[in-house]
């Protein structure tokens, strides 16, 4: 259920009917907006009803969430929810460009790949330093290694960085080096590293699942916001479908739909939806058209030699090109990819 304070509620009433429900047990979790603040309870709906607290003066509606993802739903919340990362805001008019190689492989290829996407405008460097390789046989990821590389990476540019974290034991380690936790597509539904990143005070860039439905996925997000985690960036990045052309069938249409029943942003990771480097501009460009907060693509200074995914890594120069193109794209929209704080 969520509780609609009246506009005018003072702290003290929001506090009062906050605690008033944690005293029959229920979770309470806030929402302030910028007129007015809402107030979810989760737990027995028909302990809520009974409570009668439409009856209090500056309580203005008692209302049931009727989809199953509750504090992720714009039933909850209205506005878009904007995190900053670094000096950069995600999910507000700005478009959030996060590029760099699939996986750290070394300081001089990390070097070359950090200053040449922040060259290019990017605003996040990414970089796997686990990796979840489908052949037990491939390159696993520098790791902890791997992180160190991009934290100096961070020094040295001063682009945040996004790195993945495969299993919850290592949340730990990787929040101490990454800016944004990433949970990868085969992990989405891996509830006890959710339950472990609910409890982080940093972004979580979660992946839908390559099987995953759209109420899957949110239901995924709802796990780590419902642990006290509101910071969550859903990123698409492709579906399995009967279709081998393509590596993943890029799902655009998850854009709209998401920003229709979610307040979270929502980012698309053309690299891994389509799995060749030469569908990633195109289809950049029409996640922004059709309303993403960002992208994440991979980029190679040297895709040939690359270790992992290099046939969809786009090089420094057609990711440059790619920046160019989107800042057009953004402009129709009366968005941006110059840093907008929020
Ligand atoms: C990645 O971004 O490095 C990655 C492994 O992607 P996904 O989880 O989407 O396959
Ligand atoms: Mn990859």
């Amino acid at each position: 259920m969520i509780v609609v304070m009246r506009t005018n509620a003072t702290e003290e009433q929001i506090e009062r009917v906050a605690e008033r429900l944690k005293q029959v047990g229920l979770g309470v979790h806030l929402s302030r907006g910028e007129f007015r603040t809402i107030i979810g309870a989760i737990g027995d709906d028909k302990k809520v009803r009974e409570m009668g607290l439409e009856a209090l003066p500056f309580v203005e509606q008692v209302l049931p969430i009727s989809k199953p993802f509750k504090l992720v739903s714009r039933e909850f919340r209205e506005e878009d929810s904007v995190f900053t990362v670094g000096d950069c805001a995600i999910g507000g008019k700005q478009i959030v460009l996060m590029a760099g190689p699939c996986a750290v492989e070394s300081e001089e290829q990390l070097l070359e790949a950090a200053y040449g996407v922040k060259a290019a405008g990017a605003h996040i460097l990414r970089g796997g330093a686990f990796k979840p390789r489908t052949s037990p046989y491939s390159f696993q990821g520098l790791e902890k290694e791997g992180l160190k590389l991009l934290a100096r990476m961070r020094e040295k540019t001063g682009l945040p960085v996004v790195t993945e974290v495969l299993d919850r034991h290592a949340v730990d380690l990787v929040a101490e080096y990454a800016d944004i936790l990433q949970v990868g597509a085969r992990n989405m539904q891996n509830f006890q590293l959710l339950r472990e990143l609910g409890k982080l005070d940093k972004p979580v860039l979660l992946k839908r699942g390559m099987s995953a439905t759209i109420e899957e996925w949110l239901m995924a997000a709802e796990y780590i916001v419902s642990g006290g985690n509101s910071q969550v960036i859903l990123c698409e990045r492709g579906i399995r479908t009967f279709e081998t052309y393509t590596r993943n069938t890029l799902d655009l249409s998850a854009v709209p739909i998401i920003k229709h029943l979610t307040h979270l942003p929502v980012i698309v990771d053309p690299s891994h939806g389509t799995g060749s480097w030469r569908w990633v501009p195109a289809m950049s460009r029409a996640a922004i058209a059709a309303g993403a907060d960002g992208i994440m693509v991979e980029v190679h200074p040297y895709p040939e030699k690359a270790l992992c995914d290099g046939a969809q890594s786009l090089t420094l120069e057609n990711f440059a090109l790619l920046c160019r193109e989107l800042e057009d794209v953004a402009a129709v929209l009366g968005r941006s990819l110059r840093k907008v704080m929020s």
